[in-house]
């Protein structure tokens, strides 16, 4: 295990009400508050944690998103290097939307190769017994869309939060090892890369 930390950036996107903000509150805080505030545009929060030996900053994006708030959180997509695809399991559009927000987010962080990109899936609310939105047809779009990860979790009972946020680490530490995405990061993130000083890439 290495003392060094390397900093990634991953961001949270889905309609809004699917639980973006509940899900990042749960991983960092361990706490689940039925009175967030909207977000408005974007907020972070940062979190460190050792994946299989590798100790990582993760800074967490937290997005709005509601069409009005579009141009406000767009400029933050560059330099993420991960996307978190979120919907609700109560809420069959917000899942057929994940094609949107991955072409949106493709666009505006300039990603080249989404196939390749470290995209993965969570399909929140899995406490809510109204379920719209079964497992086989989100699996079969990650198929399609490139084999993307895909976990079912709930904020409010803590399930499978941890584990959705560690397979994007995983998922990025084996795309730096493999090719060169973080190519088309912005500066600022690339400075921030080169200051960590055991970036993976
Ligand atoms: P965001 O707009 O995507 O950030 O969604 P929020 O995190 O603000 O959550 C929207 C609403 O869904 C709030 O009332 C949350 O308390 C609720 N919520 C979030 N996650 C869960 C969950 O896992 N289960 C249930 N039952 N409600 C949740």
């Amino acid at each position: 295990m290495t003392s060094k930390s390397t900093f990634l950036k991953v961001i949270l996107l889905g309609d809004g009400g699917v639980g973006k903000s509940s899900l990042m509150n749960r991983y960092v805080t361990n706490k689940f508050d039925t009175h967030l505030f909207h977000t408005i545009g974007v907020e972070f929060l940062n979190k460190e944690l050792d994946v299989d030996g590798h100790r990582v900053t993760l800074q967490i994006w937290d997005t709005a998103g509601q069409e009005r708030f579009r141009s406000l959180r767009t400029p933050f997509y560059r330099g993420s290097d991960c996307c978190l695809l979120t919907f609700s399991l109560d809420d069959s559009q917000s899942f057929h939307n994940l094609a949107n927000w991955k072409k949106e987010f493709t666009y505006y962080a300039d990603v080249k190769d989404p196939k390749s990109f470290p995209f993965v899936v969570l399909g929140n609310k899995l406490d809510v017994p109204e379920r719209q939105v079964s497992g086989e047809d989100v699996r079969k779009w990650c198929r399609e869309n490139g084999g993307y990860p895909y976990f079912e979790t709930s904020a409010k009972d803590a399930v499978n939060v941890t584990s959705g946020f560690e397979e994007a680490v995983r998922r990025i530490l084996a795309s730096c090892d493999r090719d060169e995405h973080l190519i088309h990061t912005n500066t600022v993130h690339l400075q921030r890369k080169s200051q960590s000083e055991d970036g993976c890439c």
